[in-house]
């Protein structure tokens, strides 16, 4: 499996970062091991100094599939959860100013912690989904996917005609504004509407 990602869909964090608003979804992928899951621990890498936290709504694919359109898009998931987009800020930022791929600041062992999934039919509007995450006990991100520049059925329209999808891929949205590092010993909550779906450490 792979992790399809959305950089800059929320217009606060794109200008939290400094970046312009994208007029097209920013694509990037994350390979299957990336993967973290059932709650487990993350343990900062020794090749960053400044691991950030991105808290994300999340879309499980249920089948294979090319140049969907975004009228039949739905059809193609079966899970909707919250994911953590761990990223190497200070990587990043050195492969952005040489304008190199992003790849080793986000697609390293691990940066992808995901939750479980819920059922689609579970939410009546896939673009009215309220989510947060508090980091020892304090609220640091919050928001409703109806503020995403790109919905879930653009993205996969516009990412399908690159990246044929498949079964057990993993759509990472986009994160909205209040990112910033994470300390060994944070203790990381995310809640989807009002169930919570992630809740680990970090080491
Ligand atoms: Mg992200």
């Amino acid at each position: 499996m792979k992790f399809i990602c959305i950089g800059r869909n929320y217009a606060a964090h794109a200008k939290e970062l400094n970046n312009a608003v994208p007029d097209s979804p920013v694509l990037f992928l994350k390979p299957d091991t990336a993967l973290l899951q059932n709650n487990t621990d993350f343990y900062i890498p020794e090749f960053s100094q400044n691991i950030h936290f991105e808290c994300e709504v999340i879309f499980r694919v249920e089948r294979q599939g090319k140049y969907i359109t975004k009228e039949f898009a739905l059809s193609y998931l079966n899970g909707v959860g919250l994911g953590i987009d761990f990223t190497a800020r200070d990587l990043q930022d050195i492969q952005k100013a040489k304008g190199l791929p992003w790849d080793i600041a986000k697609g390293f062992n691990h940066s992808a912690a995901v939750s479980e999934f819920a059922p689609l039919s579970n939410f009546p509007n896939l673009n009215d989904i309220n989510f947060s995450l508090f980091i020892n006990g304090e609220q640091r991100q919050k928001s409703n996917t109806s503020n995403m520049l790109f919905p879930i059925e653009n993205i996969i329209e516009y990412s399908s005609q690159f990246f044929m999808v498949k079964a057990g891929d993993i759509f990472f949205t986009g994160t909205p504004e209040g990112v910033g590092q994470v300390k060994q010993g944070d203790h990381l909550e995310a809640f989807l509407e009002n169930k919570k779906v992630l809740d680990f450490y970090i080491r």
